[in-house]
């Protein structure tokens, strides 16, 4: 019946694929022991799940690590095959590479010689294979009520027409195009009529202030700009155009002009007479790009000729621009995305990154498209009209994947969870986390509420350089441990290394690095290879250095702790904040936290926290010392911080991460040392946060 099902479940999801060491935990509760290990260290995914699973248990997966890790050139290239190629890369040179710094300059390449296009991968390929009547991409606007689809047909002409105009103003292969574009469906398009080109697309999300955008302009001399007038979140209109406009008289100053500004008329927001206009230079999309053919042939591309540059987040200084090729990176987040999220034909999928970050770029065009799958794009903001918005949009297009971010979560869950009770939300299958380590409580909330308890999350840690996921869970595959992100994805081998770069076994903690290749990692920073050897290779010799640290516990899950410039040495213990920060957002009162270390005469460094209550809850002596408590309860006396500082909010990168490098300087009280605080979101909460300082 039901329950010895379960059990041999269970069983088979005990072959833990790490061998490193026993699986106190599993071994538990496959012999009845404890049934409270489950709730408290494992959660299963449930037998039907599995069964149905693309990779069904920990011993499948293992099996496929093992072949990927021992034959890289195999394993890749048979999935490989299953693409379309114009002319088969040379068998011998499927990756060829060199991590070492002291053995010569960087370099990564796979599949070289193979001539192809992720575009008609993408699009193309799907409808020769007789799905061009399936949806390709949903789209839903900022209010309700406003929506559009494309089929992969439909779809197909868009981008044909658009790559024809590119072509007809002398945009061809390896020319760089600024995209900045909120998320209506011409932001994907473009994209896509840029690879299909040739051409080298560079997003830039349209948060961005316009010395962010003449920034990145100047950097990559692009032959034109591609945005819109306006753009409406929640209520308030944001006029692109305008910041583009002053991006572009900037990046003059600094000795790039750009002669083209392609415009898409955004009616729902603004009409085009009160658009400002340079009719020498801007031209409104909706009247040229229509008019172009709606075929266009594709520049077949080598595997390793640019695909695009994107900028990292900036969370912890100047921009990098990563650069990523086409044939790796379409293998790459093809794959990822097909086992991550456990995919099949029928998937509903949502992710609610912007394009303008790297898992916009992945997980909401290329990575879904190259399987076929249903997108839904958003325009919006999940808490317009109000904070049910997102399950209001599950409900409607019955949404089965939903992949977010930590701060996204924790925003709704301040909010309270009868914003998401009063949907169904029964058509979600699996759910997942990015951006950020999620806590622990915040996990759970996700896990229970969203997802009725059903749905596997999949908590993919990755980064703009890796173009793809590298430590995630596959959904059917093992138990989950809230906030880890289990184990590597095929063909990545990370490793832990202490101060001096040796490798770590076992239990233990430290920096995390990956040894050997993978498919989607970034071949450099453009114009600046050097910057990439510096910053990625020279720290720990013969290793990819991910600026992270990691614990590995005793079942070999790994638990990401944060940036390592943002551990905490506190009387010579080492605390990541990610682990004082989810101990704070335990307490029920605490809706976020953000940690951060201050000199501290006696133990060198001490613990400052940034700590945001629940909306409508006051601040109190009580709750302070209540906070502090649960600290020292949850980790040690010594992580116990020195200070509360309350905040209305934090300041965060317009992805919605915290930037700490502010908030040391808050706290070292050194405000005229700030820096450039032009790139948050919201840089009045700076103020608010100086305004409180000694409350
Ligand atoms: P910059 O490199 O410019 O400072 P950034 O690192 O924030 O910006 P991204 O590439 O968007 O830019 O983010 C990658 C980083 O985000 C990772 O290095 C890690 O610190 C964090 N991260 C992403 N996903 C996860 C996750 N699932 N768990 C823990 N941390 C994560
Ligand atoms: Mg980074």
């Amino acid at each position: 019946g039901a329950s010895s099902d379960k059990l041999r479940h269970v069983e088979s999801m005990s072959q833990l694929p790490s061998g490193a060491g026993k699986i106190s935990g599993i071994n538990a509760v496959v012999l009845g022991e404890s049934l409270a290990a489950e709730e408290n260290d494992l959660i299963f995914p449930s037998p039907e799940f599995s069964a149905d699973a693309l990779v069904s248990s920990p011993k499948q997966y293992r099996e496929m690590y093992e072949r990927s890790i021992k034959d890289p050139a195999g394993f890749w290239s048979e999935i490989a095959d299953t693409f379309y190629w114009k002319e088969k890369w040379n068998p011998s040179e499927v990756c060829s590479e060199n991590l070492d710094v002291t053995k010569g300059p960087v370099h990564i390449s796979w599949f070289k010689g193979g001539k192809t296009n992720i575009c008609y991968n993408a699009v193309d390929r799907n409808i020769e294979s007789g799905n061009g009547d399936n949806i390709a991409m949903y789209w839903e606007g900022n209010e309700p009520g406003q929506d559009g689809k494309l089929t992969y047909s439909e779809l197909l002409e868009k981008v044909c027409q658009l790559a024809n105009y590119l072509k007809s103003v002398g945009v061809g292969k390896g020319d760089a195009v600024i995209i900045y574009l909120p998320m209506l469906l011409e932001l994907p398009i473009a994209m896509l009529a840029c690879a299909r080109i040739g051409a080298v697309h560079s997003v830039v999300f349209a948060g961005f202030s316009a010395d962010s955008l003449a920034q990145r302009i100047v950097d990559c001399k692009p032959k034109l700009v591609i945005t819109c007038n306006a753009v409406k979140r929640g209520v308030k209109p944001i006029l692109l155009k305008d910041i583009v406009d002053a991006a572009l008289v900037e990046s003059e100053k600094n000795g790039v002009s750009v002669g083209l500004c392609l415009t898409y008329e955004n009616q729902s927001a603004m009409k085009r007479e009160d658009t400002k206009w340079q009719a020498e230079r801007d031209i409104w999309w909706q009247d040229v790009v229509t008019k172009f053919p709606t075929k266009c042939d594709v520049e077949w591309v080598d595997a390793e000729d640019p695909l695009f540059l994107l900028y990292t987040s900036g969370s912890t200084g100047k921009p990098k621009g990563v650069l990523h090729t086409s044939g790796g990176y379409m293998l790459y987040t093809a794959t990822t995305f097909k086992y991550a999220f456990d995919y099949r034909p029928t998937d509903i999928y949502w992710c609610t990154a912007d394009c303008g970050w790297i898992t916009g770029h992945s997980y909401v065009t290329y990575g879904p498209l190259l399987n076929g799958a249903t997108v839904l794009v958003f325009e919006g903001t999940p808490n317009y009209p109000d904070s049910g918005r997102c399950w209001d949009i599950v409900d409607k297009y019955n949404v089965t994947i939903f992949y977010t971010a930590p701060t996204l979560v924790r925003s709704l869950m301040r909010d309270g969870s009868e914003y998401v009770t009063r949907y169904s939300r029964k058509s979600l299958r699996v759910l997942g986390s990015v951006g950020e380590p999620i806590n622990p409580s915040a996990w759970r909330w996700f896990y229970n509420i969203v997802g009725d308890s059903r749905c596997p999350i999949s908590d993919t840690w990755w980064q703009t350089e890796t173009g793809g996921f590298m430590i995630t869970p596959l959904p059917g595959a093992w138990p989950q441990k809230p906030g880890s992100a289990t184990f590597p994805f095929f063909g990545v081998q990370p490793v832990i290394v202490d101060e001096k770069g040796q490798e770590i076994e076992g239990e233990c903690s430290g920096y995390l690095c990956i040894k050997k290749s993978w498919p989607g990692a970034f071949r450099t920073l453009y114009g600046d290879h050097e910057r990439y050897e510096t910053t990625y290779f020279k720290p720990f010799a013969g290793y990819y250095f991910t600026g992270d640290g990691c614990s590995r516990d005793k079942d070999g899950y790994h638990w990401l702790t944060g940036r390592v410039d943002d551990v905490i040495n506190v009387s010579g213990h080492r605390i990541g904040t990610a682990e004082v920060e989810s101990a704070l957002v335990s307490h029920p009162q605490c809706a976020e936290a953000a940690v951060v270390g201050v000199e501290h005469e006696v133990k060198g460094q001490g613990i400052y926290a940034f700590v945001t209550l629940v909306d409508g809850v006051p601040y109190s002596e009580e709750l302070r010392k209540s906070l502090i408590v649960t600290v020292r309860n949850q980790i040690g006396a010594f992580a116990a911080p020195d200070k509360i500082h309350w905040a209305p909010g934090l300041p965060k990168t317009r992805s919605g991460k915290i930037m700490r490098r502010i908030l040391r300087k808050i706290a070292a009280r050194q405000l005229d040392e700030l820096g450039d605080t032009s790139t948050l979101a919201d840089p009045g909460v700076v103020d608010q946060l100086i305004a409180l300082s000694d409350c």
